[in-house]
């Protein structure tokens, strides 16, 4: 006899054979198939909610094996479907069509999902909807699942659905199947749809914030392209308040990228509701472990920057940020995956995330800060004219922790001073619904570009489609060059500055990129190793 079950592991978890086999001998219980920890005491679990639900459990010798045999488990997740397994097994469960209550059924392809309390109450588990995707791919179609997870494990409209609040309801629909081959007509409790709340709702808009008219611009571009950004400049100018607008200007998700990125919050145990259907925007803290962001742990959990996968990760006061987090951002950022390395064997799991960096521009925070000329000397404090007091040595290995392979595929990069008295006293600032218009635009063109090609953005084009997708008019081609010289700009530089004036002219619905567009995006590069330059020279 066995049931189907689930674990959690990278990105697609594994799907378990919970075989359980009762003969005659010394009362027991075996557990074998390499379970650990809480995968060995679910047979207290299992005893105590038998007792306490009003069933009898055997007084024999009962084997369970868990396979694959390979793989460690670990977790609570086994404890619904071992119990199920046991009652099939042991009779507590008849199955008629084969021959009477004493003839337990051989198999059933169903997946069982749950948590047992000794009360015999279920509680939800990491990863349903990771679960019933692995599931339906294998081919099993039929699912008992703790109540709390039925609304996550149906978002895949395949597949039948039982839910269950304790063993004795989860015994019922078990019963049912195995009897009639469908679950009781009552199925899960349907829950009111919400509606939705507006993006500006939750995170603000960016009309909120007076000036930086150069940064709001270089959000949308890289909310439109997918492009890399980084903010830096003296606190007190709008870095982190801008970024954290960003989400009420970036595009929804499609179908099928909503339930990629609702299944991996699902196996991060990060889901809240139902699917997610708006692009993520995580902004973990810098005191965060390696794994947290990451990715990792005993069952390979998602981290940060798999939670925002298809999204927007943040990261505030960058250089704040462990160095060796920094450095491992370059493999996802190049290969759109993280690999973690496990004695069984490596484990990628999904990373297509853009990348916001905010950062002041030297170690004391004061370089940049601009002082009005009426203000007393006294009160600037340091040598340069900025009030800085960092020697240009210290501003330079600053910067270095970004080293030139992170920074080399930051294609924006804005300074953000603290706006003037002019910009503060501005007319009406554009609503963030303007620019999400503009965003979901360009969105659209490449959507359209990219179909069946796996890229999604312009910042992901490669050399080729950048060679066919970026062609500039002659005039334009001409302006660049002159640009690219002036400002001594690299040949990697080069690449990326065209995926930039691409998303440009899509968020105007241009089809050419003219020179007006170039230029732009030439100007959201300029910057050399680190922005020391910039300050001093007062450009
Ligand atoms: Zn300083």
């Amino acid at each position: 006899m066995h049931v189907m079950a689930y674990a959690p592991y990278g990105a697609d978890g594994i799907i378990i054979r919970v075989e359980a086999d009762i003969r005659r001998g010394i009362p027991g219980v075996d557990i074998t198939g390499l379970a650990e920890g809480a995968v060995r005491e679910a047979r207290e679990r299992v005893r105590a909610a038998f007792r306490n639900s009003g069933y009898t459990f055997p007084q024999d010798r009962i084997l369970i094996n868990l396979a694959p045999a390979g793989v460690r488990k670990d977790g609570a997740s086994l404890d619904l479907p071992i119990a199920l397994a046991v009652m099939a097994a042991s009779g507590t469960i008849p199955a008629p069509e084969e021959g009477g209550p004493e003839v337990p059924p051989s198999s059933m392809n169903v997946m069982i999902l749950g948590e047992l309390e000794l009360s015999g109450r279920l509680r939800p588990v990491r990863g349903a909807l990771a679960a019933a995707a692995a599931a339906l791919h294998a081919g099993i179609r039929d699912f008992i699942v703790p109540v709390e997870n039925a609304r996550e494990a149906a978002i895949l409209s395949e597949g039948r659905y039982a839910a269950a609040a304790t063993l004795g309801e989860a015994v019922r629909a078990f019963k049912t199947l195995a009897e009639t081959g469908a679950f009781p007509p009552d199925g899960p409790p349907s829950e009111p749809a919400r509606a939705p709340v507006p993006p500006v709702a939750l995170y603000g808009d960016f009309a909120e914030v007076r000036g930086q008219g150069r940064y709001k611009r270089a959000l949308e571009i890289a909310a439109a392209g997918g492009h890399n950004l980084l903010a830096f400049g003296p606190p007190g100018g709008g870095k982190t308040m801008l970024a954290r607008r960003m989400p009420s200007i970036m595009a929804s998700l499609e179908a099928w990228e909503a339930v990629e990125v609702t299944r991996l919050h699902s196996l991060a145990g990060q889901l809240e509701g139902g699917l997610i259907t708006r692009s993520p925007f995580r902004s973990p803290h810098h005191s965060a472990t390696p794994e947290g962001i990451l990715g990792g742990g005993k069952t390979v959990r998602p981290g940060e920057i798999s939670l925002a996968n298809f999204g927007v990760l943040f990261l505030d006061e960058a250089p704040e940020f462990r160095a060796n987090v920094l450095q491992a951002l370059r493999e996802p950022l190049e290969d759109r995956v993280i690999t973690i390395s496990r004695a069984q064997g490596p484990v990628p799991l999904p990373a297509d995330f853009q990348l916001i960096l905010a950062a002041n521009a030297c170690p004391c925070g004061r370089l940049g800060i601009r002082f009005r000329p009426e203000e007393p000397r006294a009160h600037r404090r340091g040598t340069s004219p900025s009030g800085c007091f960092c020697s240009p040595d210290e501003i330079h290995r600053y910067w270095r922790k970004f080293s030139g392979a992170l920074l080399d595929r930051v294609e924006l990069r804005t300074v953000v001073i603290p706006p003037d008295s002019k910009e503060l006293s501005g007319g009406r600032e554009e609503p963030s619904e303007t620019a999400a218009r503009r965003v979901s635009q360009a969105v659209e063109i490449q959507r359209e570009r990219f179909k069946g090609t796996g890229i999604r953005r312009n910042a992901r084009m490669t050399t080729g489609m950048t060679e066919k997708y970026c062609a500039l008019t002659g005039e334009a081609q001409g302006a660049f060059h002159v640009a690219l010289e002036k400002l001594n700009l690299s040949g990697r530089a080069f690449h990326s500055i065209l995926r930039v004036g691409r998303t440009i002219a899509d968020l105007e619905g241009k089809d050419a990129i003219i020179t007006a567009h170039i230029l732009e995006a030439v100007q959201h590069r300029r910057m050399g190793e680190d922005p020391y330059d910039i300050f001093n020279t007062g450009s």
